[in-house]
């Protein structure tokens, strides 16, 4: 296969479960490029305990720039007004009419996608592509799937990788960094100590 994938999130810190996620994603349709993206996060979601945009490309940089076809964008991150998926994946589309383009995801957001602002039309623009965060949600990502084609008419509207999942979350990393805990277990070395040397996610 090929195409261009897409990673968006808050990334707030990147952790071992977006990269399981990246790499199995990576590995299931070896995409030409990968980009990963770092969401503004909505004023009213913003609070003293997030790390700022600053932080939050270069511990993407630090996460994910190794793995072979990623770059990290800061697109997102640079526009005015609201943040929607569908701004994203029209420029992306512009900028590369051909191929597929997939967007890698959780199975949190695909569960959800009809939610999403414009859900329709991105599905006409890309495909999902979808890991389970957690076992119980491997066979509702599929039933998910075959739902949205159906709401649609696209064959394979959503594509769902199997691996085993990672079962973490950033908010879970940063209640241990909060705590005091070492959550060396779900954060790539180098990312750990970009967080300790800036000391993020910290009580004041
Ligand atoms: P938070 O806890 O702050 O909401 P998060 O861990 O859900 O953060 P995001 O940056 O919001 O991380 O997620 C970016 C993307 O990565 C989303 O598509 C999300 O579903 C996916 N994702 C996050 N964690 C995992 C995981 N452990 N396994 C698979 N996908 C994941």
């Amino acid at each position: 296969m090929s195409g261009i994938a897409l990673f968006g999130g808050t990334f707030d810190p990147p952790h071992l479960g977006h990269r399981r996620l990246l790499e199995t994603a990576i590995a299931a349709v070896i995409p030409d490029k990968t980009i990963v993206m770092p969401d503004r996060i909505p004023p009213h979601k913003q609070s003293d305990r997030i790390a700022d945009t600053a932080d939050r490309l270069e511990m993407c940089r630090i996460a994910f720039s190794e793995i072979p076809t990623v770059t990290v964008s800061d697109w997102e991150l640079g526009r005015e007004g609201k943040s929607y998926s569908i701004y994203t994946v029209r420029h992306l589309r512009e900028l590369y009419p051909e191929g597929r383009l997939w967007f890698v995801m959780g199975s949190d957001m695909l569960l959800s996608f009809e939610k999403w602002f414009c859900w329709e039309e991105l599905l006409t623009l890309c495909t999902p592509l979808c890991l389970a965060r957690c076992t119980a949600d491997a066979m509702a990502a599929l039933a998910q799937s075959e739902r949205l084609s159906k709401l649609t008419g696209i064959n394979d509207a959503a594509k769902i990788v199997q691996a085993s999942p990672l079962e973490i979350s950033s908010t879970a990393v940063r209640e241990m960094l909060y705590r005091g805990d070492l959550p060396d277990e779900y954060l790539d070395s180098e990312v750990l100590g970009y967080i300790r040397e800036h000391g993020l996610y910290k009580n004041h």
